[in-house]
């Protein structure tokens, strides 16, 4: 089985300023990060710049989303080609708070995903069901119908990293059990395999986002199907050390 790299990706959101990037990259300097983790942190666009300049190499930093096409009449919006032109080889797309908060359609997110794909992105693609979606027994179909039209558009799944993000977990301090993520991301390796191909379901990573910290990481990441993080709230504070090194 191909070798999966622990990936711990950080969602600053709409947080942060200059001197609160310069404490993030004090904490993250002085920490002795596991070299066996990919790091990369999702930072606002207007900050990306600065927090490249300021943060250790080995910590990338991504956009938290882009436009599904490269420049044009579109106010407020970023492209791939700029986000790559400023330095930044990653972007999140399909976060919760994209799909509920701003109306993001599953197409819409599958259109981005294909375009930044194709401009030479890595992308950090989101999926993950609302509350009511779980207590209704939809997880899984949620789940499948979000990957599915996600994976018809990959071109390269060398550069996709899928985060399932339950949405009743994410920033409400409810964390799915150890047994919840497997159930669902060992789902989502059986969809890779049955709709793309086994080597992509084993070597996909699948990680998980909702409510992490540093006292529930580690036994999350003791799950077989459970390859890394994506963490909001507490990617802004020092804990994030602790769960960039996981593993150890
Ligand atoms: C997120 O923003 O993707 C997230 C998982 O947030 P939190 O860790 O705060 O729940």
């Amino acid at each position: 089985m191909p070798e999966r790299k622990f990936f711990v990706g950080g969602n600053w959101k709409m947080n942060g300023s200059k001197s609160s990037i310069d404490g993030i990259a004090k904490f993250l300097s002085d920490g002795n990060l596991d070299p066996n983790t990919e790091i990369v942190v999702g930072c606002p666009s207007i900050y990306m710049d600065y927090a490249i300049s300021k943060l250790p190499k080995n910590v990338k930093v991504s956009a938290q989303n882009c436009y599904k096409v490269p420049s044009g009449a579109f106010t407020a919006e970023i492209s791939p080609a700029m986000i790559k032109d400023i330095g930044s080889d990653w972007v999140i797309l399909g976060h919760s708070e994209r799909r509920n908060v701003f109306g993001e359609t599953d197409d819409l997110i599958a259109e981005k995903v294909a375009h930044a794909l194709s401009e030479g992105l890595n992308v950090i693609a989101c999926v993950g069901e609302l509350l009511e979606e779980r207590e209704s027994g939809k997880t899984q179909e949620v789940v499948f119908r979000q990957t599915k039209k996600i994976a018809d558009k990959v071109s390269d799944w060398s550069k996709v990293v899928i985060a399932y993000e339950p949405v009743w977990a994410i920033g409400t301090g409810k964390t799915a059990s150890p047994e919840q993520a497997q159930e669902v991301h060992e789902q989502l390796r059986k969809f890779l395999k049955e709709n793309v191909s086994d080597e992509v379901a084993n070597s996909t990573r699948i990680i998980y986002g909702g409510s992490v910290t540093a006292a529930n990481c580690k036994e999350l990441a003791k799950k077989a199907d459970v390859d890394g993080f994506l963490v909001g709230g507490a990617s802004l504070k020092p804990e994030f050390v602790n769960i960039i090194n996981a593993k150890q």
